[in-house]
């Protein structure tokens, strides 16, 4: 391969998203491989912040119906705009809630136990937020999460594989929940065929997409998933704390939301004040209460760039710049005990590089000092994403370069080998 610079500098001019750059507050003393934690922040979500900010100022209480964005139908707007990112149709998604609050609606939805069929599937390397809100749901429930609760095990102790998760599809199984990529290794699962085969066995199924939206497309109606959701914070460059998202599949319209409220309520009806809920006919019978209209605004116009920019053009070029990435890796840090635990095809791998060290706390912290935000992953792992509208081939070209003086000048070892409080 050719590892000069100059070839990460041509790589950039040929790339076709480069302006996106442009759009964001990207620092020049730092390289920023931490967007699928917290994305940058656009200057046009920025705008729409201010845009909120004007309208709460210009209209108070007619904010809700007046302005060019009036917050009734800020949640339904939201979804239609993000729905082409999952493959859904627009009133299949709704934005709302957290993600974790959002699993909780949606379990308590469709875990519906019924005669043998009472057990909930998940996987052992999920996000631990989402292991204990399916707890929590069975205990809810009455049922003991140390013999209702399955998790499927991992051979390598990084990625799933779909025939064993298909083999825990047993027919005491009533619901299976899953992410679309893992947050650590980064795997794609196949969620197409995994759902196919659920569905075979009569299992209702939901994927969590936190680190697959905005980095990867889905066909979610198409593959006929139950339900799903997400966080805007990461891929989606929503902020710190924006609100998520879900995902009903429209065979499950019309059904009560297992935890309503009168934001579940068809609009026509809701300001009837009646006691009897008349659910909306579509994924807005998910919400529950008044909607976090601050924390939305800046997904107005963080969501324009996945627009214009097109999913497919981002998912071909964060391949490119994970691949450019692993070669690197390969051909600069071989001898430093470095393994590439992340799937390196295609189709498996998602939008980050997973990088897995004995002493991969402080090679993190030696990492910072150098101005490169990695993430910290326990025990052993580093998390690089370098993300297609913003990053840049150069960066991931430095960012070798700085890995390769660190391990070469031992210069980690100043550090002590512990996470941070936030790691
Ligand atoms: C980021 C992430 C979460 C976070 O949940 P919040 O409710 O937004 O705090 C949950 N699950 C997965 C898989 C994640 O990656």
């Amino acid at each position: 391969m050719n590892t000069k610079k100059s070839y990460a500098q041509y790589l950039d001019q040929q790339d076709v998203l480069k302006d996106f750059r442009n759009e964001f507050y990207v620092s020049n003393q730092t390289i920023y491989f931490d967007g699928n934690s917290l994305g940058l922040l656009s200057k046009r979500a920025e705008q729409t912040v201010e845009w909120l900010m004007e309208s709460w100022k210009k209209y108070a209480i007619n904010g809700w119906t007046e302005g060019s964005h009036p917050w009734f139908y800020l949640s339904e707007t939201l979804g239609e705009q993000m729905a082409p990112l999952v493959g859904a149709d627009p009133e299949e998604v709704i934005v709302t809630g957290s993600t974790t609050t959002n699993l909780h609606q949606l379990v308590a939805s469709f875990y519906q136990p019924s005669g043998r069929r009472t057990k909930i599937l998940a996987d052992e390397l999920n996000f631990p937020s989402d292991i204990y809100a399916l707890k929590s749901q069975l205990h809810l429930k009455g049922y003991d999460s140390s013999n209702h609760f399955i998790q499927v095990q991992s051979k390598d102790g990084n990625t799933l594989n779909t025939n064993d998760i298909i083999a825990n599809m047993t027919d005491d199984v009533a619901l299976i929940v899953l992410p679309g990529v893992l947050y650590r290794s980064g795997q794609i699962l196949d969620m197409k065929t995994i759902t196919r085969e659920a569905h075979k066995r009569g299992i209702l199924i939901g994927f969590d997409l936190c680190h697959s939206i905005g980095s990867i497309p889905h066909q979610l109606s198409d593959w006929g998933v139950d339900f799903a959701f997400w966080c805007t914070y990461k891929h989606l460059n929503g902020g710190p704390g924006s609100v998520a998202g879900l995902y009903v599949n429209k065979r499950h319209f019309g059904k009560d939301p297992g935890l309503a409220g009168w934001f579940s309520s068809n609009k026509e009806k809701q300001f009837d004040m009646e006691h009897t809920l008349t659910p909306a006919e579509h994924a807005g019978a998910y919400q529950i209460g008044t909607p976090h209209v601050l924390s939305t605004a800046p997904l107005l116009g963080a969501l324009d760039l996945f627009q214009e920019a097109g999913i497919k053009r981002i998912r071909e070029k964060s391949l490119r710049l994970t691949n450019y990435f692993m070669e690197l890796i390969e051909n600069k840090l071989a001898g430093y005990g470095f393994t590439i635990t992340n799937p390196k095809d295609d189709a498996t791998r998602g939008g980050h590089i997973f990088l897995e060290h004995k002493e991969a706390a402080r090679i993190c912290k030696a990492l910072k000092a150098d101005g490169v935000i990695p993430d910290f992953r326990m025990p052993n792992g580093i998390r690089l994403a370098p993300v297609a509208l913003y990053n840049t081939f150069e960066e991931v070209w430095k960012t070798v370069q700085i890995l390769q003086t660190i391990m070469k000048e031992e210069r980690f070892k100043k550090y002590e080998n512990l996470r941070g409080v936030i790691a």
